[in-house]
C-alpha cells in the first residue's frame, strides 16, 4: 500500500513521464530525418545519446539503493542481495550492521548465528559461509580493509563480476557498469545489447556505446529505469519516452500480439 506522499510522487514521475513521451514522439520524427544520409555507427551513438539523457531526465536522483556507510558494509550488502531486493536486504541490514561492524565481528560468531541473523535472505545459509569466509581473508591479507580493485574483489568469496563492479564504483568511486537483472533486460529491451548476449556480453556492450565518465550514473539510471518504469513483467510503455525506439514496446502496444518477453527473470536486486 502506497503512502499519499508515495502516491503523489509516482502520478508526479507518471505525468512527467507522459509529456516526456509526446516530446519522444516529436522526436521520433526528427530523427528519423536525421538518419537519412547517415551512418549506422553515427545513428547508433545519437540514439544512444537520447536514451542516456531520456533515463537522465527520468531518474535523476537515481542512486544505489542499498543502505551502507562504508565500503565494508556495501560489500556485504551486495552480496546479500543476490537473488533478493534491495527492500528486503536494507531490512536486515539494520540491524545486522548495528551488531556486525567488522570483519573480526563476522568470525567471532558461529555459523548458526550470523545464518539466524540473516535468515529473511534468500540462500541465506551459503550467504553466511561466504561472508565469514570472506571476512577471514580480509583479515588475514588485507588487514581488515576491503580491497580497491576489481582483480582483487572478484577473488573473495561470494563476490562476482557484478558485485565487484558495484563495490569498486560505488565504494572507490572507479567507473564500472554492474549489469543486474534490470539492466540486462532494459539494455536488451532498448536494444542496446542483443536478446542472446551474456551478462558479459551485455557489460561489454554498455562500456563501448557509454562514456565512461557515465558508466557509474548509468548503471543506477537503467536500474531506476527498469524498476519503477521499463518493469519486468509491466512494463509502461503506453506512456514511454523512448516507445518510438522499442521493438519490444512497439510488440507489447500492438492489439493482439503476443510481446516478446526479456523480463522473464524477475528476481534480484542490485
Ligand atoms: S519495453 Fe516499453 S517501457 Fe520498456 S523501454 Fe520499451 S517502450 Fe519503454
Amino acid at each position: 500500500m502506497l503512502t499519499s506522499t508515495e502516491t503523489v510522487l509516482l502520478k508526479s514521475r507518471n505525468d512527467k513521464t507522459r509529456s516526456m513521451a509526446q516530446n519522444g514522439r516529436a522526436n521520433a520524427r526528427l530523427f528519423s530525418q536525421m538518419e537519412d544520409g547517415r551512418s549506422g555507427k553515427a545513428m547508433n551513438q545519437k540514439t544512444v545519446r537520447r536514451i542516456l539523457d531520456t533515463i537522465a531526465e527520468m531518474f535523476p536522483d537515481a542512486h544505489c539503493e542499498l543502505n551502507h556507510s562504508n565500503p565494508f558494509e556495501l560489500t556485504i550488502a551486495v552480496l546479500l542481495s543476490a537473488q533478493c531486493t534491495d527492500e528486503t536486504v536494507n531490512r536486515v541490514t539494520k540491524d545486522l550492521f548495528q551488531k556486525y561492524k567488522t570483519p573480526q565481528d563476522y568470525v567471532s560468531v558461529t555459523r548458526e548465528e550470523l545464518e539466524h541473523d540473516i535468515r529473511r535472505i534468500g540462500l541465506y545459509r551459503n550467504k553466511a559461509k561466504h561472508i565469514q569466509e570472506l571476512c577471514r581473508i580480509l583479515i588475514d591479507e588485507y588487514g581488515g580493509e576491503v580491497p580497491q580493485t576489481h582483480a582483487e574483489l572478484v577473488k573473495l568469496p561470494g563476490v562476482g563480476r557484478k558485485t565487484a563492479n558495484v563495490v569498486v564504483s560505488n565504494a572507490f568511486g572507479v567507473p564500472a557498469i554492474a549489469v543486474d537483472t534490470h539492466v540486462e533486460r532494459v539494455s536488451k529491451r532498448l536494444g542496446l545489447a542483443a536478446p542472446d548476449d551474456t551478462v558479459l556480453q551485455v557489460e561489454q556492450k554498455l562500456m563501448k556505446r557509454v562514456p565512461k565518465e557515465e558508466w557509474t550514473i548509468t548503471h543506477h539510471r537503467l536500474i531506476f529505469f527498469g524498476r519503477y518504469h521499463c518493469k519486468a513483467q509491466s512494463p509502461k510503455c503506453d506512456i514511454c519516452p523512448l516507445l518510438d525506439l522499442c521493438r519490444e514496446g512497439k510488440a507489447r502496444m500492438k492489439p493482439g500480439k503476443p510481446a516478446k518477453l526479456t523480463g522473464k527473470r524477475v528476481k534480484g536486486g542490485t
